[in-house]
């Protein structure tokens, strides 16, 4: 099973990074629709596509309307957009209103709460729970008989959350890092991650391996939230294993 980094920025693209888009082809499962997602066309291997949106900020959502122009050159006969039913209104209402996108999208559209707390996919069982960010967002977590991963953005990433219950001992977490240490006043006003909270977070929560995303895109540096700096300064705070993603990057889980 392959993770695709099809998008790694926060809040807008920059020269290095699309806007959030994590793509696992083979389970066709997508986690945000950000502007990452027009390089999903060669990547498409399944008929049915599964977009899991974790909120509505523009950044997770605007690469929906490439839909309009990626479902007809792939194999693609179904796409179905989850996300809270009132980040869907404000989706259709707000980013699809006809002065501001001219057509309907291929879609269908699945309120969570109309699903409980879960859903079952093929072999995988996917599961959300609720974050801090303002107007609210969700994490995802997915657990297939071997394997499992979890998607946690965007957040304040208090170690004292009770999101890290969810992804406790996780083979994978994919977790938000906009700011570096020394912005955490500002992370904290937008509902943003740091890079020592996340690390802290994760230790505590015993996850195998993180990969950290949605990164400050006017930042051209391949470690934009000093994740070297705060290694060195609090050695065990982290798992063994931490990846600051990048545009393109595919993990084999
Ligand atoms: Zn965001
Ligand atoms: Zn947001």
């Amino acid at each position: 099973m392959n993770v695709h980094f099809l998008g790694t920025a926060g809040y807008h693209p920059g020269e290095r990074r699309q806007t959030s888009c994590v793509f696992l082809p083979e389970a066709g499962v997508m986690f945000d629709a950000g502007t990452g997602i027009f390089r999903a066309t060669p990547l498409i291997a399944k008929e049915s596509l599964h977009i899991f949106l974790s909120h509505a900020h523009l950044d997770h959502v605007f690469g929906l309307t490439c839909l309009l122009d990626i479902v007809p050159k792939t194999i693609l006969k179904k796409v179905y957009v989850y996300a809270e039913q009132a980040k869907i209104d404000a989706i259709r209402n707000g980013m699809l209103h006809p002065l501001l996108f001219p057509a309907e999208l291929p879609v269908e559209w699945v309120s969570l709460e109309s699903l409980g707390d879960s859903l079952t996919l093929n072999d995988a069982v996917v599961r959300w729970f609720p974050l801090t960010h303002p107007g609210g967002s969700v994490g995802y977590r997915m657990d297939w008989e071997d394997l499992s991963l979890a998607y946690v953005t965007d957040t304040t990433a208090d170690d004292t959350s009770p999101y890290w219950n969810e992804v406790r001992e996780v083979d994978w977490l994919i977790h938000e890092c906009n700011f570096c240490d020394s912005e955490i006043e500002f992370a904290r006003m937008t509902g943003h991650s740091w890079t020592s909270a996340v690390l802290k977070g994760a230790k505590k929560a015993r996850v195998q391996r993180l990969v950290m995303t949605h990164l400050q895109p006017l930042s051209e540096n391949a470690d934009p939230v000093d994740l070297a700096g705060s290694l060195a300064k609090h050695r065990d705070l982290g798992p063994d294993q931490i990846i600051l993603a990048d545009d393109l990057l595919c993990i084999e889980l």
